[in-house]
């Protein structure tokens, strides 16, 4: 997970690789593969500065390719 607080596992979101190595949200958890966990918009936000997501799916993400909100 991108932050460090405690959240409940159904408050956070599932964010996925899809085929073509676009990061998606992945709400049912379904998605085979390299997975993050954001719990809101300003998480993915921190995630993208602490280059967390590189770590998660060895690639950059920006803060535009995903919307949370
Ligand atoms: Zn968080």
């Amino acid at each position: 997970m991108a932050c460090r607080r405690v959240a409940p596992k159904h408050e956070l979101h599932r964010l996925a690789a899809d085929s073509g190595g676009e990061v998606v949200l992945d709400p049912a958890a379904t998605r085979p593969g390299r997975g993050a966990y954001v719990c809101g918009p300003a998480c993915h936000v921190e995630a993208v500065r602490r280059r967390a997501y590189q770590r998660a799916f060895r690639r950059t993400v920006t803060i535009s390719d995903l919307d949370l909100s």
